[in-house]
């Protein structure tokens, strides 16, 4: 079935890529899914380029139970506060009611900080740099695949410092060595960075950072938050240690997590009308060959050739689609769908003329390679997406970044065509409510560090404190 257009109906565009390249469909109950073969094979790369990047940078992974006492959450008001409305709790089990409910855990900073109380005693076992791979469950209204499901999988960073200065370098080194290069050089998303506005703050958080991306509709995705909590849950959780000095002094936390949405983040950053397009650091297939041929002869001939191609292409996630009973458009169709970055055909035309076809999935261009010059070209080609992917994902985020002069300019802008609004801001949370109010719109970011923003508040005219990026956002 075709695919529809981006321009005329993205979210129909999105979940029909998302159903017909194979990533993942909507499971029994309300909100999950189930991500399929390819979908997941998508996410253990994105694991891998972070996983990677988390170890680098002197973290160990560990696992927390799924079942939490729900008496725990009751510990950090910010934070039982934010979390409440989308807790699952558990309320009966082995036959009977609970004497203590239980929570599916929806980020697991109070078993994680209920345990550290008994890890932490002395300065000396600071710090902790620790993370975990696991599912969360958030009770979500308005399910989409990917980008917002009731149970999803991240990763989710836990560290505990003994200063304020260490805890804010770890949460800014989170974000900017570990996310922001995993998905600028793997997923090839630019991202733009900086801190949240209070009201969009992680429950509990002291400062929220975060990256941003912006999707070919020209709404913003946030793609990974990495938060500075201060001594707010080592109070809740009684994480103190005995100080350089001989005076106790409680933990300061961090706590950061990007999650299977940075598959959606993929999809709409460099998909095209007619699928996905994978980079192809991210791509688990990076090359498909299409053997085609029509008798036994041409058959033994074309097969020979792209087992001598395979064993050439070590190093490159290659595959091979020799199945039978369909033909090679309806091959070459599939693989576009699926976004693989390079398809080799190989026809006994080829290989009579010790060549093969090479088509590039990025910007459709095909052309002959000579045999023995396929493992060069190939290396360098996939280079080539790889950079150009990124180019063309940076050139129309910055073609879609503006500084209206005005509220007026501000809310034409948004409504078409849509983007990144830098505009000086007052500090004010009634200017966000305003702007949601009218245009549904709210801060992504602030400057990672303050910057003076010169000027008037472009909502209420007051004088501004910061410059904010404004978006319509997932
Ligand atoms: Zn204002």
């Amino acid at each position: 079935m075709a695919l529809p257009t981006q321009a005329d109906d993205f979210p129909g565009w999105y979940q029909e890529v998302v159903k017909q390249a194979g990533l993942a469909e909507p499971s029994l109950a309300r909100g999950t899914m189930v991500i399929k073969p390819y979908g997941f094979a998508i996410w253990e790369r994105i694991q891998r380029a972070f996983d990677d990047r988390i170890k680098a940078t002197g973290h160990e992974n560990l696992y927390f139970p799924l079942l939490i006492p729900h008496k725990l959450l009751e510990r950090e008001a910010q934070h039982v506060e934010g979390f409440a409305p989308e807790v699952a709790v558990v309320t009966h089990a082995g036959g009977e009611e609970l004497e203590e409910p239980l929570i599916i855990r929806p980020t697991s900073e109070t078993i994680i900080w209920a345990t550290y109380a008994k890890w932490v005693q002395s300065y000396r076992d600071l710090p902790l740099l620790y993370n975990q791979w696991c599912n969360v469950v958030r009770w979500e209204k308005r399910p989409r695949l990917f980008l917002r499901t009731t149970e999803f999988l991240w990763q989710e960073g836990h560290t505990a410092h003994e200063t304020a200065d260490e805890a804010v370098a770890e949460a800014r080194r989170i974000l900017l060595e570990v996310y922001r290069d995993a998905a600028e050089s793997v997923l090839a998303l630019p991202v733009r960075v900086g801190r949240k506005s209070e009201s969009e703050r992680f429950a509990g958080a002291v400062e929220t950072y975060c990256m941003e991306g912006l999707m070919r509709d020209r709404k913003a995705l946030q793609a990974g938050t990495s938060h500075y909590l201060g001594q707010n849950f080592a109070k809740a959780y009684g994480v103190k240690f005995l100080g350089r000095e001989g005076v106790e002094a409680f933990a300061e936390a961090t706590s950061w997590g990007v999650s299977t949405r940075l598959v959606g983040g993929v999809i709409m950053t460099h998909g095209d009308d007619r699928g996905l397009r994978m980079p192809p650091l991210l791509a688990p297939v990076q090359v498909v060959i299409v053997p085609i041929h029509k008798s036994d002869e041409e058959r033994a001939t074309v097969t020979e050739a792209t087992r001598r191609l395979v064993a050439g292409l070590h190093g490159v996630r290659v595959k091979v689609d020799d199945r039978e009973g369909f033909r090679p458009g309806y091959k070459y169709n599939e693989w576009e769908l699926k976004g693989v970055p390079i398809r080799l055909e190989v026809g006994p035309k080829d290989v009579a003329a010790g060549q093969v076809m090479l088509a590039r999935r990025d910007n459709g261009n095909k052309m002959p390679v000579p045999e023995a010059g396929v493992a060069d070209v190939v290396a360098k080609t996939l280079e080539e997406i790889q950079r150009s992917l990124y180019e063309q994902a940076a050139e129309f985020r910055d073609a879609h970044t503006f500084a209206p002069a005005d509220y007026a300019e501000f809310k034409r802008l948004l409504e078409d065509p849509g983007g990144f609004l830098e505009a000086p801001w007052c500090g004010d949370r009634a200017c966000e409510d305003r702007v949601k109010a009218d245009t549904k719109a709210t801060i992504r970011y602030l400057p990672l560090d303050p910057v003076d923003p010169s000027g008037n508040c472009l909502i209420c005219g007051r004088p501004a404190k910061e410059l904010a990026a404004w978006a319509v956002a997932y």
